[in-house]
């Protein structure tokens, strides 16, 4: 039985989700794990869409994933120049749009990088916690943020077509390791 781990909610004639903050991941884990379950995921949304999810799609999946930090898509490229030998820019730049487009990955506006999505069923705004420190990220969806942008939207006239959030700062594990001894 899959968990969904949000829940929704109506405001008017707004829809909110709240999608459960996304745990606080440990500097030490089994991120073979995380790993794992975003490529089982991938490929369930994928088949729900009738989208196929192919070999380099996937290569570049998992690299967004080899931990829980931002990627720049000229990463990808070396990483795919080392292992398939020639990794055109736009093949890279295709399967990232791709994976975007169905939710997979959220690109970071002020890192101009990406991060893998935890909850690629659901379809969502991405709100992020950045740490200045170490490059983790964390997704987190808070709705009042989302009603407060549209207030402010509708007051304006604005009708909002795209919105990311995005909070820099420095996480538990990097304020933990500066109060050492050290
Ligand atoms: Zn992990
Ligand atoms: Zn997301
Ligand atoms: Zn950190």
């Amino acid at each position: 039985m899959y968990y969904k781990p949000f829940v929704q909610f109506f405001i008017g004639k707004r829809s909110y989700m709240e999608l459960k903050p996304e745990k606080s991941v440990p500097a030490r884990h089994d991120h073979q794990n995380c790993i794992d379950t975003a490529l089982q995921e991938a490929e369930r949304v994928l088949e729900d869409k009738g989208a196929r999810m192919t070999g380099i799609r996937r290569l570049v999946l998992q690299y967004i994933w080899r931990n829980h930090c931002a990627v720049k898509a000229y990463d990808i490229l070396g990483f795919l120049g080392d292992r398939k030998g020639s990794a055109k820019p736009p093949t890279v730049y295709r399967a990232l749009q791709f994976l975007q487009d169905h939710g997979l990955v959220h690109r970071l506006e002020s890192l101009n990088a990406y991060i893998g999505c935890p909850y690629p069923a659901e379809n969502h705004n991405g709100q992020f916690l950045i740490c200045n420190d170490c490059g983790t990220v964390k997704e987190f969806t808070t709705p009042e943020i989302l009603r407060a942008v549209d207030i402010a939207a509708d007051t304006q006239g604005f009708e909002v077509s795209h919105q990311t959030h995005e909070v820099l700062g420095r996480c538990q594990d990097c304020r933990e390791q500066g109060n050492g001894l050290d």
